[in-house]
Formats: structure tokens, sequence, C-alpha cells
């Protein structure tokens, strides 16, 4: 048995994954912004990195690994949201029946998709005072500057000092001259250099405000990247040690960080840019894993092509499991191709390892299909070697470390006949009955179509006194 590997953004490689403390492996990946219904490109980062979470666990010990995915609760999209659907509630209060609400949306939505909680889930509201005092730290190590109620972080500073800390652009393999002449010309007043960002801003009367950190009067609030940097902070580098108050920068890295790839430039480039020189570490993480994109029957999902999809819809139309399954077929780090079709292909093979596997007690995670997922997750290599395991205690045994084939039959039947209009189907095998006894044989056959149309099996028999009797099942 090999070890992990991972593809890692951050090299551009595979690499063998050796976490930093292996009695803690840390794992970062950013959550939503809870403004909105997530859609099913939202769930794949989630989906992805509980395979990987749980691959962990299994590896180093379920105790042994700290996973933290975020929940961003302060973000513009959010006010946006807030006074368009509650025009007439203060700004703060409509904040919190939005964010609780997308929330508590969000949790129903992905457990159904078999995911386990993190760790922990911390939100930006609950951190403002790290994210005032990484504000501070990097003004003091002139990477950051204020200006105008607001705190910029500066890359042009960051590369500019020969220190331990890596270099802007590293992640998304952009040099810094390049992002200056390409940056738009329209530059807000207060910004020295092109590129700057912002850390902090200043927020009106209305807006969700805190006090501002570096001695500026007024109330303000956080920028998007130096969340995830104070979030990560917080959970993964001070209960270890490590954090502001640690003067040894090699406690202030953690193993692994992810997101989808259109996350790697900006936000994370920011979050490096942000941690590395608050610590003066050489990488905030070392590990940087990227899911690739969900497109929807070939096109891009948009709102405007009407193909947009949120996960409580797909999980309208198929049981969250089917959902997973067809999540995971595609290799993470490939575009995936949502289509009905590819989800009707899941149904089929989940039956089919549903009736491999019965249900039987779990036994031993099949080495193959381990070996596949060892390799920087190959969930299709995986998926195959699953379909080899002969023996039903392993294949549960592996289904569970996917978070697959969970379920009893009881519970199958359960779901696939609570899906089911029993009265419909009971009036229209009593026609069928009647039908036969008649000798209508088109109008009983045609009845049997009906049913089976609808995902109705029959089975004939007799009762005791010899009279025939029809029961009736949910086919998979
Ligand atoms: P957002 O709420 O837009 O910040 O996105 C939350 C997470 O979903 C991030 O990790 C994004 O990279 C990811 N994501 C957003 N859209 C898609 C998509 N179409 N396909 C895959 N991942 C996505
Ligand atoms: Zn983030």
């Amino acid at each position: 048995m090999t070890g992990l590997r991972l593809y890692n953004t951050l090299t551009r490689q595979k690499e063998d994954f050796s976490p930093i403390d292996p009695k803690h492996v840390r794992m970062y990946v950013c959550g939503p912004t809870v403004y909105d219904y997530a859609h099913i490109g939202n769930a794949r980062p989630v989906i992805v990195f509980d395979v990987l979470f749980r691959l962990l666990r299994h590896l180093y010990g379920e105790n042994n690994v700290v996973y933290t995915r975020n929940i961003t609760d302060v973000d513009d999209k959010i006010n946006d949201r807030a006074a368009r659907d509650y025009p007439d509630l203060p700004l703060n209060d409509a904040i919190r029946k939005v964010t609780e609400a997308t929330n508590a949306q969000y949790q129903a939505d992905v457990a159904a998709l078999g995911c386990l909680p993190p760790t922990h889930q911390p939100r930006a509201t609950e951190h403002i005072e790290a994210m005032k005092a990484l504000c501070e730290r990097l003004v003091e190590r002139g990477v950051a500057y204020v200006a105008e109620g607001h705190v910029l972080f500066s890359p042009e500073a960051m590369n500019a000092h020969k220190n331990a800390w890596p270099t802007y652009g590293k992640l998304a393999n952009r040099s810094l001259d390049e992002m200056i002449a390409g940056a738009r010309v329209d530059v807000a007043p207060y910004k020295r250099g092109a590129t700057d960002f912002v850390l902090w801003k200043p927020s009106s009367e209305n807006e969700p405000g805190w006090p501002s950190p570096c001695g500026m009067a007024g109330k303000g609030r956080p920028g998007w990247h130096i969340e995830c940097s104070a979030m990560s902070m917080a959970t993964l580098l001070e209960p270890f040690g490590g954090g502001l108050s640690c003067d040894d920068p090699m406690r202030n890295t953690f193993d692994i960080h992810g997101g989808g790839i259109d996350l790697v430039f900006p936000h994370h480039e920011n979050e490096i840019a942000q941690s590395c020189c608050a610590f003066g570490s050489a990488r905030m993480a070392n590990v940087w894993m990227h899911n690739g994109f969900l497109q929807v029957e070939g096109q891009k999902m948009s709102k405007s092509l009407g193909n947009f999809r949120t996960i409580r819809e797909v999980l309208n139309d198929w049981p969250g499991e089917v959902a997973r399954l067809n999540m995971l077929r595609t290799h993470y780090r490939q575009p995936i191709d949502w289509t009905e079709a590819a989800l009707a292909e899941s149904v089929a093979m989940l039956e089919g390892w549903y009736r491999k596997a019965g249900d039987v007690t779990p036994g031993a995670v099949d080495s193959a299909t381990l070996e596949a997922l060892s390799d920087d997750m190959n969930m299709p290599a995986a998926i195959a070697a699953m379909h080899q395991i002969s023996d039903p205690a392993s294949l549960k045994a592996t289904g569970a470390l996917l978070g697959l084939l969970g379920q009893s039959a009881a519970e199958r039947e359960a779901e696939a006949k609570a899906g089911v209009d029993a009265a419909a189907v009971d009036e229209l095998v009593a026609a069928r009955l009647e039908a036969r006894a008649a000798k209508n044989f088109a109008e009983s056959d045609r009845i049997r179509d009906e049913l089976a149309a609808m995902g109705i099996a029959l089975k004939d028999g007799k009762d005791a006194s010899g009279n025939p009797v029809t029961t009736w099942e949910v086919k998979r």
C-alpha cells in the first residue's frame, strides 16, 4: 500500500502527503457566503472535501483530523439581499434573517448529500477581533496601510521585502508586474497601487460594522479574504500553539487548504499574502487543492440560461446519495458535466451495489479502492475498483468510506415507497385484477405497463383459498 498522494496547486504536481502533526491533520475549505440557496456547483467542493476528510480519518484515525469549513456571514452580497428582501427591517436585523435562513438550508442540503459535519464551522461575525488583529499586524509589518477609513494590503510592499514569506502571485503562477500592467485603470483613489486589496472598509451607520482597527475612528467591516486568514488562524493554528502571539513561524502552517478552482486568484493568493506576512511563515498551508467547475447539460450554469439548479431542486428529484455518487464519478480536478442521463446511470450503479452488498455488517475496506483514492482521490479508478469487489461486507465498508451504501434494505424500501402514491397504485392493481377476471387481457396488460412506467413491479399469486392476488413493490 502506497501512502496518500495529493496534487498541490502551489507546486503544480502530485506530492506525497505528510502531515505536520499526524495526531492533528488540519484542513480548511472555504465555505459558502450565506445569502442565497446553494447551487449544485457549490455542492462540489463540499462533497469532494468530505471524501478527503473521510479518507484522512481512515488513514490517520477518526479523532486525528481537524476540518474547518467556514461560513461567510459578512459580505456585501448579503447586505444587498437583506435590503431587497426585508425593506422594512433595520438592515442588521434583515441580515440576520437572511444569514440564519440560508445557513439552515445549507446545512440541511449538505447533510442530505451525505457530508459529515466539519470539526469547526466558524462564522466570520464570530472572529472580527482576530481580523482586526491581523490588520494591525500587517500594517506594523509595512505590507498594509490605512487610507480613508480603509486598511489596504500592498502586494508590491510584500514582494519588496526580503523575508521568509513567499512571493505574491506564486499560487496563481502570475507575476505581479503583469498584474499591475493588466490592472483596471479606474482604481479607487485611496489605493496606492493598482493591485492593492481591501482588508477592512468603512461602514455607514446603516451597514453592519464594528469599531475599526489601526487607530481609525468609526465603524467598519472586514473584506472577504481576511475572514479566511482569521478563521483558519483561530481554528487551525491557535489551538496548536500558533497564531499572532507565536514567534515560531513553523507553527503557523496547516496541512491542506481547499476550494473551487475559481478561488485560486485572487481569494487564495490573498489569503496566503495575509497569513504568511502576518506570521512570517513560508506557507499558509502545505497543500492547496482545487476542484474543477461544474456545468449543466454541457453549458455554463447561469440564471439567464435557465439551467441554474439549487441543491434543493436536485434533491427534490433525486435521492441525496444518487447526487453524491454522481458528483464523485468525475475526477475532482476535471470539469464535471451535470446531466440527467448521468444521474440515471448513478441510480443504476447504486442499485447494483446495494443488491450485491445486501444488509451485511461492514467488513474491511477494499485495498484496490483505497489505493485509487490514495492516488490524489482518483474516484473514477476507485469506482472501477468497487465494481470488482465480490465480498458484500467489503463492498459495504468501502461504500461507507465514501459516504455511500449506508442505508438498510428497510430504509431503502421506505424511501422508495415515500415517493409513490400508494392509494393510486392499489386502485390500478385492483382494476387490473378485475380486467383479468373479465378476461380483458389487453386492458390488464395496459395497466401493468402503466404501473411499470411508474416504477411499480407486480407479483401475481394466489391466496389461501386459491383466489388471484397481486402484490406490488417499487422497482429498483
Ligand atoms: P461561493 O459561495 O461563490 O464563494 O462558492 C462556494 C464554493 O463553491 C467555492 O469553493 C467555489 O469555488 C465553489 N463553486 C462555485 N461555483 C462552482 C461551480 N460551478 N462548480 C464547482 N464549484 C463551484
Ligand atoms: Zn477562503
